[in-house]
């Protein structure tokens, strides 16, 4: 959001991390007077100096005040780690099926406690998993 804000905004120059200037759209502004600041959490403040109100700033650029904050499904794309759930589960379920498999040609007849524990561990995933997906 901080990008499409930043485009469509007038004389924009970065003056520091997450924080911009930039000419107000709302009143005459010769010198940039608005302050563009990106909160850690991903809000978007925004200061104009001659005392225009935020909600008239993003209106005047076509934007809502809602567009300032982050929305949940934003953050998680931000994050490298984020995977779309379905993704997650077929993930664990693809993995815990190859130790499974591990065990499928075994030429001795009787599995040890071991193994029992870590095909149980995975058994037990895959069902976890099988009732998440429904
Ligand atoms: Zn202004």
């Amino acid at each position: 959001m901080i990008d499409l804000l930043l485009k469509r905004l007038d004389s924009v120059r970065k003056i520091g991390r997450d924080r911009w200037l930039a000419r107000c759209c709302v009143h005459e502004d010769n010198c940039p007077s608005l302050s563009i600041r990106q909160a850690s959490d991903g809000t978007i403040l925004l200061h104009c100096f001659a005392g225009c109100g935020a909600s008239d700033i993003v209106e005047a650029v076509g934007m809502k005040l809602s567009d300032l904050f982050p929305k949940p499904f934003d953050q998680h794309i931000k994050s490298k780690r984020y995977q779309p759930p379905y993704r997650q589960i077929l993930r664990t379920v693809a993995h815990d099926a190859k130790v499974v498999s591990l065990f499928i040609n075994r030429t001795d007849d009787d599995l040890s406690d071991e193994d029992l524990r870590i095909v149980n561990t995975a058994l037990a995933n895959i069902q976890r998993m099988g009732s998440r997906w429904s």
